[in-house]
């Protein structure tokens, strides 16, 4: 794979865009059928999400490289897999990552993961010790993100304590930070000069999630305990029975935001919180003129369109 790095830090526009590994056969199937479509866009990369209770269909650490390894060698998409330590031991993470290596994946985003419950107490308390552990393992062999919170992660004590941890983990070798999702901008004008206030150097990539229905958008700000400001609240509660609309509302509200943040020149790029889905996702993409900005890698086997210039 190519290093994702120097293309982040090209000063170029870029999206990304995030999927989750599908439960089924099917879900698979339709998945890369998905990212076939999606790649003719130039995405910079596509990642793959983890999950560290495991997926219904199977083991699912199998299940995350499954698919970054389609989306890579089949797709043709530079590909960054998600990696969480919550319950795993060094000899675990020291496994994922050979067999990440074996398939050529060059970028990893290091996380801790929510802890469980019932969980194995960990080697790695925090990410930060991930991140120092792939560096010391594999020093500059992986690309490393790592995540970031606008609004401060739920279980840190203070917004500042959470900056602090996340300055800590930058230095620990993470070459990016990509964020949580927000819905106002200037959310993420703070939270960047805030780190940049205290010496986070990093490029960092506002994550955006389109919303897309009523029940997904309360579905994921109850997992990632977020709050919708109150003027979304009163937008969104009324059209909840009418999916078009909402949807409608979400490319524009999710457009306007990308513009704000691309004129002020902060973000480098956006990263999509996709939800495996397309249609609004497109949309905002090509809204945004960004359909097609990014050469793509060409595979043997594959017939490419011709590249078009954007505007
Ligand atoms: P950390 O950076 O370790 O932070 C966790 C908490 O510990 C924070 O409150 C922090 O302030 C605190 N902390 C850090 N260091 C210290 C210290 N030294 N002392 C005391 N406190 C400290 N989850 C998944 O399961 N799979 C995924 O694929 C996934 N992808 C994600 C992608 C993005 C872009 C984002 C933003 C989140 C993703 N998550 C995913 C969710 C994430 O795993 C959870 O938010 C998790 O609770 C924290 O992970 P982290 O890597 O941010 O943790």
């Amino acid at each position: 794979s190519e290093k994702i790095l120097a293309r982040i830090e090209s000063g170029e526009p870029f999206f990304s865009l995030e999927f989750f590994p599908p439960r089924t056969r099917s879900g698979a199937a339709n998945l890369l059928a998905r990212l076939d479509r999606m790649r003719q866009g130039g995405p910079l990369f596509c990642d793959i999400t983890w999950h560290p209770a495991g997926n219904p269909g199977g083991d699912s650490e199998t299940s995350s490289m499954t698919i970054a390894w389609a989306s890579l060698n089949y797709s043709g998409l530079d590909t960054m897999l998600h990696m969480t330590s919550a319950g795993a031991t060094v000899a675990d993470i020291d496994r994922h990552l050979a067999k990440a290596k074996n398939m050529g994946i060059r970028n990893i985003l290091a996380l801790r993961g929510d802890r469980l419950e019932d969980g194995n107490p960990s080697d790695f308390e925090y990410a930060t010790m991930l991140v120092k552990h792939i560096r010391k393992t594999y020093g500059d062999y992986f690309v490393i993100g790592v995540a970031g919170y606008p609004a401060g992660h739920p279980e840190a004590p203070s917004y500042d304590e959470d900056l602090k941890y996340l300055k800590e983990k930058v230095d620990a070798g993470a070459d990016f930070i990509i964020t949580q999702l927000f819905f106002k901008p200037e959310v993420f004008f703070k939270f960047v000069n805030d780190c940049r206030e205290i010496g986070i150097r990093v490029p960092i990539i506002p994550g955006v999630m389109p919303i897309q229905s009523y029940d997904s958008l309360r579905h994921i700000v109850k997992l990632s305990k977020l709050e919708v400001p109150q003027e979304i609240v009163e937008i969104v509660e009324p059209l909840k029975h009418n999916d078009e609309a909402i949807r409608n509302y979400g490319i524009h509200q999710a457009s306007e935001m990308i513009k704000a943040m691309f004129q002020s020149g902060v973000a480098p790029g956006v990263h999509f919180y996709t939800l495996n889905r397309e249609v609004a996702t497109i949309s905002i993409i090509k809204q945004l003129g960004l359909w097609n900005c990014q050469p793509q890698r060409t595979l043997p086997w594959k017939v490419v369109p011709s590249y078009r210039r954007c505007q």
